[in-house]
């Protein structure tokens, strides 16, 4: 073999340890290694995917970039030019925030991410939308993940989500750092001495580089306690409601995948199934999904009632906090009840049902409180201080919390994603503060009303401009002046 040759295949099988790497730290190895071997910086954001393109012309190299060559085609991202010189910070390394980045990067922004956790660690799934499913094919989710979405399954694990977006963030030249946590926003310095330095991060821990970072967008996507000064959050108050998650170990046998997936049964549509439960298990249950995924995963929502009288919940409290406190939840009878309701819910199928194990090496069962979900009145909103101007925005279950058991989280965030990169881009392309927090606020309210339903139908067209997504867009429905409130020049406290 020439050495050319040989070198080629080193490459390759680099190129390929990237793909196949299956955990964050992985990747970010994998990632690293490759960059080096090939003299590569993706601190250079402006070249680095052309630059990685040239050097890796394997077959399935090819077909990666082919995917992602047609998706960076949208006229929208200008050839990677249309933020060019717009630095971003994105708090959050979730489905949403990672998703986010990529769209700002594709634009040819500077994009940090930080992430508070070392690891993607969580087994529960999510429901996915025929959009977000050719969303993601367009990013070559297959390419890293043979099983994404095969055949008629819409779901995956909020882990495996994470993992192939940070490949595709990677690719297009986000700088990712886990281990960071975000504090908060430090303003501009006032004095002389320091002037010209603009908006930053207080992070921990405080001395990491990204603490040296200064950018003009800073993006929320930090879960459902967002950290973001500024945002009024609405609470949407229904009855009391307790959701539990469940995973067990999918051993992928013949006899499992037999087994019938529950994409959402509630007790309107179909009542036999949930008197049958109660009247054989004592488990009053709302609702029930299950999908087979990495895990075997569950989300059903319970009634108080039968918690009580099967000993999950010890005593019964009014407040919601005290009702699911950790002292008040028997978490073996916690277990069992799941496990009951996975059983009768799969009509007894599934051979064996052990516990998967959650980071914390724990059985990965949880119970929750969605009597309140929490949106953000607004979407945004820019800050100005000593003459620096500074986009904050959110995104995911930072803006608009999603009800589990319908699975909205991931398909209405990643609408908001698209939504955010098209006001940075009116941001970056001048337009000014208050109209582009004007069209903003337009677009955000019809995130809440979003379904499978009335979003266009045609996907292969979806970009981010609002306007190939939803059909009844209008995007002048909140006007300039009725914003101003959302320009603050004032101190952060
Ligand atoms: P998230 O996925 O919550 O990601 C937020 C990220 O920000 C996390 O990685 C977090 O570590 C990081 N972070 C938080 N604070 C900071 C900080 N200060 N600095 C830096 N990083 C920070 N949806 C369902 O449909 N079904 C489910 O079963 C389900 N289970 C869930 C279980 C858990 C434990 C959580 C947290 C969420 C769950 N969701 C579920 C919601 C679903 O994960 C989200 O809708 C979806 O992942 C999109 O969320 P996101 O990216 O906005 O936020």
């Amino acid at each position: 073999m020439g050495e050319m040759e040989e070198d080629r295949d080193n490459v390759g099988k680099l190129f390929e340890d990237f793909v196949q790497s299956s955990t964050c730290k992985g990747a970010l190895q994998a990632f690293n290694v490759l960059c080096r071997r090939l003299d590569l910086d993706p601190a250079d954001n402006d070249i680095f995917y052309s630059s990685l393109k040239a050097k890796l012309t394997s077959w399935k190299a090819q077909a990666l970039w082919s995917k992602l060559d047609k998706r960076m085609s949208h006229k929208e991202y200008k050839k990677g030019q249309a933020c060019v010189g717009t630095k971003c910070l994105i708090i959050g390394g979730g489905p949403c925030g990672l998703r986010t980045a990529i769209e700002l990067a594709l634009m040819g922004a500077k994009v940090v991410v930080i992430e508070k956790r070392d690891s993607f660690a969580r087994n529960n799934v999510l429901h996915l939308w025929p959009y977000t499913i050719h969303d993601l094919r367009g990013l070559g989710a297959k390419k890293f993940y043979g099983k994404f979405c095969a055949g008629a399954i819409d779901h995956i694990s909020i882990q495996k989500l994470q993992l192939v977006l940070l490949k595709v963030a990677l690719i297009v030249a986000v700088e990712f750092h886990i281990n960071v946590e975000f504090v908060k926003l430090l303003e501009p310095p006032e004095d002389q001495e320091n002037e010209g330095i603009g908006w930053r991060a207080a992070i921990r821990p405080a001395d990491h580089p990204v603490a040296n970072f200064e950018f003009d967008v800073v993006v929320g996507a930090d879960g459902r306690r967002n950290t973001l000064e500024g945002f009024k959050r609405k609470e949407f108050r229904g009855k009391l409601a307790i959701a539990i998650t469940a995973n067990f170990i999918n051993r992928n046998t013949t006899a499992e995948a037999r087994v019938e997936e529950i994409s959402g049964v509630a007790f309107i549509f179909n009542q036999k199934f949930f008197l049958d439960l109660k009247e054989e298990t004592g488990i009053d249950l709302e609702n029930i999904v299950y999908y087979r995924d990495n895990t075997h995963y569950f989300v059903m929502t319970a009634k108080k009632q039968s918690l009580l009288d099967k000993g999950v919940v010890i005593h019964d409290y009014i407040d919601t906090q005290m009702l699911l406190s950790s002292a008040n939840v028997n978490q073996e009878a916690l277990l069992c009840y799941a496990r009951e309701a996975a059983d009768f819910g799969t009509n007894y199928q599934l051979p064996t049902l052990d516990f998967a194990m959650n980071h914390c090496g724990q059985p990965d069962v949880a119970m929750f409180d969605f009597t309140n979900m929490y949106a953000s009145d607004n979407a945004a909103l820019v800050r100005e201080r000593f003459g620096h101007q500074l986009l904050v925005a959110l995104v995911g279950d930072s803006l608009l919390e999603p009800f589990w058991p319908m699975g909205t989280g991931c398909a209405r965030g990643f609408l908001a994603a698209f939504d955010t990169a098209w006001m940075v881009k009116s941001w970056a392309q001048g337009r000014t503060a208050l109209e582009v927090l004007a069209e903003r606020e337009s677009i955000y309210r019809l995130l809440p009303q979003t379904t499978t339903e009335n979003i266009g139908k045609n996907f292969e067209q979806y970009t981010i401009d609002p306007g190939t997504r939803y059909p009844n867009l209008n995007s002048a429905c909140v006007r300039p002046h009725q914003v101003r409130h959302l320009y603050i020049t004032t101190e952060l406290s």
